[in-house]
Order: structure tokens, then C-alpha cells, then sequence
């Protein structure tokens, strides 16, 4: 089976937890437990009055691909309820094409 990848589009990352929740009951874990972990970049000047905070979710060694659901055609949990559309799924080359075009603050993990 050929490999596929998240794309996180991280620029419009609110940092809402949406993921994280609807990951958590995808796989039935705990409150202490990740599928999909949000990151944070703390604030930081860039250079005065310019500001850096960035949001990233990373997928942890728990996540399963939500292969059942793919498989059936549906989107992965993470992906279908992400409050700002910044996440797609799909095989690696297309990710990494769309990676390309959406240029920076884009983040892809190979699943
Ligand atoms: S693909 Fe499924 S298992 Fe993996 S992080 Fe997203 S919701 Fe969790
Ligand atoms: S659901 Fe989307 S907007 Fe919310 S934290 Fe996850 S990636 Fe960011």
C-alpha cells in the first residue's frame, strides 16, 4: 500500500484543540493520551512590532491513520473536523505537490 500523509496548513491554525478531541475519540483514549498533539510557538518578536505564534498539531506514534474510515471512503477524524479547513490527507506525492503550492507554514508528516 502506498504511504499517505497529513498536511497541517499551520497558517491558519487557531489552535482550537478540535483535532485533538475528535482524534481522542476516534481511538477511545484517555484525557492523558494523544492520537494528535497541539504545539505551540510561543509569541516572540521577529523584529519590532513584528510578532511569531504559530500553532502545530503533530500526529503521536498512537495515530492509526484512521484507516477503517479512509477505507470507507470517509475523511480521517482530525481532518473532518478541523474548525479551519487547514488539514488534508492523501497519498504522499500529492501532499507534498500541495505542500509546494501552499509555501510556507506548512507542515507534512508522512504517516
Ligand atoms: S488520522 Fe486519525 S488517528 Fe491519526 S491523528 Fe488524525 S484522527 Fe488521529
Ligand atoms: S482543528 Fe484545525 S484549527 Fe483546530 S487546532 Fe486542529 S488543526 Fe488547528
Amino acid at each position: 500500500m502506498s504511504r499517505n500523509a497529513l498536511l497541517i496548513n499551520y497558517q491558519y491554525c487557531s489552535g482550537c484543540h478540535s483535532c485533538e478531541f475528535a482524534c481522542r475519540n476516534h481511538l477511545g483514549l484517555s484525557k492523558e493520551q494523544w492520537g494528535i498533539k497541539l504545539t505551540e510557538v510561543e509569541p516572540f518578536e521577529v523584529e519590532p512590532g513584528v510578532w511569531n505564534w504559530d500553532y502545530v498539531p503533530v500526529p503521536t506514534k498512537l495515530c492509526d491513520q484512521c484507516l477503517e474510515r479512509v477505507q470507507a471512503g470517509e475523511k480521517p477524524s482530525c481532518v473532518k473536523h478541523c474548525q479551519s479547513f487547514c488539514m488534508e490527507y492523501g497519498p504522499v506525492a500529492d501532499m507534498a505537490a500541495r505542500a509546494e503550492e501552499l509555501g510556507d507554514k506548512t507542515a507534512l508528516f508522512i504517516l
